[in-house]
């Protein structure tokens, strides 16, 4: 079985219903719902799965208490529904995911009474809105309490603190989990799969794509009913493609995180800072062994880089230490993540971190073409069933149900809590790689522990400080289309995120492991380990880190 050879025949030797262009969130899931409801459909990403915007989330399913307080302070119905949505989509994506996607407690730190006040009422509403679907009640924590959970917090005129319940998850791992699944229900998902133009049928509708093959670098053709754009900030330029006509409606705004070492910021719950120099909140979670902080919120230029800078580095600092009894410092930094929200431009609106969250589906009737535009992760759920109730109403048909509220994603079967002891024990794994590959792999961790059986080599860490294992990367690279160095140590394992440097001690046996799988020679190997390191060491050098 050769997923990804297999899905390339497929593509140009079908005729589908449905063809999806762009594999984050938005399209991994209209695919998925697609194909559920018995539409041939094919997934495509110009890059790897996730290497957009839905791997560089800050993790949490969320309504957002910030939209709620924007909703509220300006009489906003929209924003309030948008809310409720989110709320309502999350107890999904827990359920379908639960290897993937958990409650978290997250305290917001209170140092007046009337803002302890303000908060609990707010996380009240909140609760409220959640309605059945709530994880916990919000509550109000005494100083002792919060000190003794969050012990890292500046105590100094500190009343207590205000708890309140949302969801964390692992987002790359979450869209290669929505695409395995919708190949497993017969769909065909290929990456490096660049749209690079339309065909069209006598009445000017949208009947084929060009693709390039960014692997092979052949040109093909994908021959499909209805197109679905799902590409996110790159929604303009394929509108544009399919009519000239259409004004440019995304506003994409860039958000930064950085991650720490979990002991510099200890406990169990999440930090909300509520409130920043620019008026919007940052995040301190703690998330798979790092602590997570972000995000900024910055329009984007013709300057914008895809890289943490030092100044935005800097901007997440000075507003998380204050609420830290011991200051975090940039040279603690062990990774960071850069990435652009797909925001949809509302009239008026100039600041990007005004702009609402929500998604809208356009149809072009010229084109055919199905946009959906803007969105977050909580909600791809609900944009995917609205994308294709109205691409059935395209095809003169009466939307049939979408089948994604209940539906377990792959590693969702045979995972529980304790599946991660389980594992360690049957495999003689260290807890921490156990640990590690039933968060990564869920159910499916067993299958790679046992590549470690075939070959006991493979379960050597791939670096000497991270979790991950080389019978991963042979799984990865065997099963789930990665292709080069980033995808299985970026997306598929996470080892970039958990360090840089163990990125870079990682490299050459995610070189050798992909050399091997794929048939690469000497020279493409040494090339993609240089290349790899490479951008590896540029990101240390912006924050001016050494490789340590
Ligand atoms: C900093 C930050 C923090 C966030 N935090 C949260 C959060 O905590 N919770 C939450 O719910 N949401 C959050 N979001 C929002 C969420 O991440 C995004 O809304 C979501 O990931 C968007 O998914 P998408 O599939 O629409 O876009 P993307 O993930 O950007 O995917 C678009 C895909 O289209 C592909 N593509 C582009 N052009 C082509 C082409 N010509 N042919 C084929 N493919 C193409 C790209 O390669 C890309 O993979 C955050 C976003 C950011 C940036």
């Amino acid at each position: 079985m050769e997923p990804r050879k297999d899905a390339r025949a497929a593509a140009s030797r079908q005729e589908f219903d449905i063809c999806v262009i762009g594999g984050g969130a938005t399209g991994a899931g209209c695919a998925l719902d697609g194909q559920l409801r018995g539409l041939s459909s094919i997934l495509l990403d110009a890059g790897d799965f996730a290497s957009a915007a839905s791997s560089a989330s800050t993790k949490l399913v969320h309504g957002g208490v910030r939209y709620l307080e924007q909703a509220v302070k300006r009489l906003n119905l929209e924003e309030y529904r948008m809310v409720k949505n989110a709320l309502r989509e999350r107890q999904y994506m827990l359920a379908n995911a639960p290897h993937l996607a958990h409650p978290s407690h997250f305290l917001v730190p209170v140092y007046s009474w009337s803002r302890a006040f303000y908060y609990l009422i707010g996380m009240k509403m909140y609760d409220a809105i959640a309605g059945k679907s709530n994880l916990f009640p919000s509550s109000f924590l005494s100083r002792e309490e919060t000190l003794r959970r969050m012990p890292g917090l500046n105590g100094k005129g500190l009343r207590g603190a205000v708890a309140y319940s949302d969801g964390q998850f692992d987002d790359a791992r979450y869209d290669l989990a929505l695409v395995e699944t919708f190949s497993e229900c017969g769909g065909t998902a290929l990456n490096y799969a660049r749209v690079t133009g339309f065909a069209r049928d006598s009445q000017g509708k949208i009947s084929a794509a060009s693709v390039r093959d960014g692997i092979s670098t052949d040109e093909f053709v994908v021959k499909a009913r209805k197109f679905v754009n799902a590409t996110g900030t790159g929604a303009d330029k394929m509108r544009l493609l399919a009519n000239p006509q259409l004004q440019s409606r995304m506003r994409p705004s860039k958000g930064v995180h950085l991650l720490f070492p979990a002991d510099s910021f200890p406990g169990r719950d999440a930090l909300l800072v509520p409130h920043t120099e620019d008026g919007r909140v940052i995040f301190a979670v703690p998330w798979q062994e790092r602590l997570l902080v972000g995000t900024t919120d910055d329009e984007v230029t013709t300057a914008t880089r895809m890289v943490v800078e030092k100044n935005e580095a800097e901007y997440l600092l000075r507003q998380l230490n204050p609420y830290l009894a011991a200051p975090l410092r940039r040279d603690q930094v062990v990774s960071g993540l850069a990435g652009l929200r797909p925001l949809v431009a509302a009239a008026g609106q100039t600041e990007t971190s005004k702009l609402i969250r929500d998604h809208e589906v356009e149809v072009d009737g010229p084109s055919g073409l199905i946009s959906i535009l803007g969105g977050k992760w909580t909600t791809h759920r609900l944009m995917a069933q609205d994308t294709i109730d109205a691409l059935e109403r395209e095809m003169g048909r009466q939307p049939g149900p979408s089948l994604t509220r209940q539906q377990p994603l792959a590693g969702a079967k045979d995972f529980d809590t304790g599946f991660a002891g389980k594992l360690a024990k049957e495999y003689a794994l260290p807890a921490d790689v156990a640990r590690h590959l039933a968060g990564k792999f869920g159910g499916r961790a067993r299958k790679i522990a046992d590549l470690s059986r075939e070959n006991p080599a493979w379960k050597a860490r791939v670096s000497p400080g991270a979790p991950a294992i080389e019978a991963e990367l042979v799984y990865s690279s065997r099963f789930e289309m990665a292709e080069t160095i980033e995808d299985l140590l970026a997306r598929r394992t996470g080892v970039e995120m958990y360090g840089w440097g163990e990125a870079l001690a990682a490299a050459p046996v995610a070189g050798e492991v992909l050399a091997r799988e794929k048939g690469w020679d000497r020279d493409r190997q040494r090339n993609a380990v240089a290349e790899y390191t490479g951008k590896i060491r540029g990101l240390l050098n912006e924050l001016e880190l050494g490789e340590g």
